[in-house]
């Protein structure tokens, strides 16, 4: 395998990789250990891995790693040889003593995603898209518009296989990346042909140690564009920091630049056209009829109207042109974008529709746990005042924009779980029904006593869920299973 032809058909791969570290046996630790494995004494040396915490799944993954060859250590955060390569999951920030010892035991330590793109075919192509929230929603629309449109493109990491799975089986022509703050915070030479950034706003700062370091972070996503012929940034300039960057870079020339960027909407909104408002060359926006469309290359296109759109809310339209935006710069027919944009539906859990229950239709939001993401769903049903089941784990933070969003947009609220007197409390003195429950099962049935025929009830919890299940998805699945059984119930099936 390196042989000459094998290392020029890649973007960067190295001939020798030679001592190799894995930090950290989640999902992606596990496929780079299995591809280094795989070239145990040929590129690389010498493999270990540094499984984190010990636990029966890891150890069995464990003795089957080392009776290939590799070492495994458990519990452990200093490492006493030395490495030409670490490659650092995900979950590890970069400011704890196992990231720092690691990185000093190495030449170099990088994140999964920038080994898989510097293994991958020096021809194909790499969409990555970043931001505080919307990140898989948009991945997964990406990749929708391009299979839609025929290409040889899926989405890797976060929803798909590992990237290093899919560019060691897959051989794809375009990887659609979700790339979180901690991944790119280990990138070096990732160079990905659309980057796109959705929003910047406070989160994870226990990981990044400051809001700084997390922004920072996401930047680094746009550090080797200029280096990608034809490379096109998308950014959503209706939220601050990024609009900010987008100021920044209006300032350069193209030249010193190196790369094209296409403003999503403005300071204004997403009706805003970027062109008009500060005389940039793209702009992505909804225009006053309603339509999406997107200027780029000097040609403007009509798309679809919001409207046609199966995805709920605001937040979904500027997914939608954000994800119009990366497809067009990789050449997608017009036709075909607005085709794959309008025809995706949502995701599990983010304002999934999941039936009706005499004529109340009901939404399972069970991905919101936090209350930015609320926010964008209680807006996103338009004339309909949406009954919300609000709960779980709290976390802590200020609820005063959510009980104002609430007050704003919703019939009524339920309340329950752990968080349910913090909740109460908040709402106390509001204008708004507000109800409480012990559980998720009976907020919903209180949900369903109060509401009527074409109302919605939408469990957006803003909550954690750990208080009654063991992840957001379980308490997405359980709810979409009382709903059915309450609809049968009523059916009389
Ligand atoms: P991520 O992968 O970044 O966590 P998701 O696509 O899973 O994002 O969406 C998570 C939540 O964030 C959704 O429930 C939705 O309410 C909210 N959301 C989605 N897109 C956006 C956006 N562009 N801006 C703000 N909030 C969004």
């Amino acid at each position: 395998m390196t042989d000459k032809a094998f290392l020029e058909g890649r973007k960067y791969a190295r001939a020798q990789l030679g001592r190799v570290l894995v930090l950290g046996l989640g999902v992606s630790g596990k496929a780079v250990a299995r591809y280094f494995l795989d070239l145990l004494g040929t590129r690389v040396e010498a493999l270990h891995i540094a499984a984190g915490k010990r636990n029966d799944a890891a150890e069995a993954w464990a003795a089957q790693a080392v009776a290939r060859g590799a070492i495994v250590s458990f519990d452990t955060e200093s490492f006493s040889e030395s490495y030409d390569l670490c490659i650092a999951s995900p979950g590890i920030s970069e400011f704890s003593d196992f990231y720092l010892n690691a990185a000093a035991a190495s030449t170099e330590i990088i994140s999964e995603v920038e080994f898989a793109w510097r293994e991958s075919a020096a021809d194909s192509r790499w969409i990555a898209i970043t931001g505080t929230n919307g990140k898989t929603t948009t991945t997964a629309m990406i990749e929708h518009v391009l299979k839609s449109a025929g290409l040889s493109a899926a989405a890797v990491g976060n929803i798909g296989d590992a990237c290093i799975d899919a560019v060691a089986n897959q051989n794809l022509d375009i990887y659609v990346a979700e790339v979180s703050s901690y991944q790119l915070a280990s990138t070096r030479a990732f160079a990905p042909n659309v980057a796109l950034v959705l929003n910047i706003t406070p989160d994870h700062l226990s990981w990044h140690g400051s809001h700084e370091a997390y922004a920072a972070a996401k930047w680094k996503i746009l550090d080797n564009l200029s280096q990608v012929p034809g490379a096109v940034a998308v950014l959503d300039a209706t939220n601050d920091e990024v609009r900010a960057k987008v100021r920044e870079l209006r300032a350069l020339s193209g030249e010193e630049r190196g790369f094209a960027y296409i403003p999503v909407g403005t300071k204004a909104g997403l009706a805003g056209d970027m062109r008009q408002a500060c005389g940039s060359d793209n702009a992505a926006f909804v225009d006053g009829e309603g339509v999406l469309r997107v200027a780029v290359n000097g040609s403007e296109r009509a798309l679809c109207a919001a409207d046609a759109l199966r995805v709920k809310g605001s937040h979904n339209v500027a997914n939608a042109l954000a994800a119009a935006s990366a497809a067009l710069a990789v050449g997608v027919e017009p036709q075909a974008v607005a085709d794959g944009v309008s025809s995706f539906q949502a995701l599990e859990h983010r304002i999934e529709p999941c039936g009706d229950v005499a004529g109340v239709e009901c939404y399972n939001d069970s991905k919101a746990t936090n209350v930015d993401s609320v926010l964008a769903a209680v807006a996103a049903f338009g004339s309909v005042k949406p009954i919300i089941m609000l709960g779980g784990r709290d976390k802590g933070t200020d609820l005063a924009p959510l009980v104002a969003a609430c007050c704003q947009h919703a019939k009524s609220v339920v309340c329950f779980g752990e968080a349910r007197d913090r909740f109460i409390e908040a709402f106390e003195g509001a204008e708004l029904e507000v109800l409480s429950a012990p559980c998720m099962e009976a907020a919903l049935d209180e949900a369903l006593s109060v509401a009527v025929a074409g109302d919605v009830v939408l469990l957006s919890p803003a909550c954690a869920s750990f208080d009654e299940f063991s992840c957001y998805q379980e308490r997405g699945t359980r709810f979409k299973q009382m709903v059915a059984e309450r609809s049968a119930a009523v059916k009389g099936e």
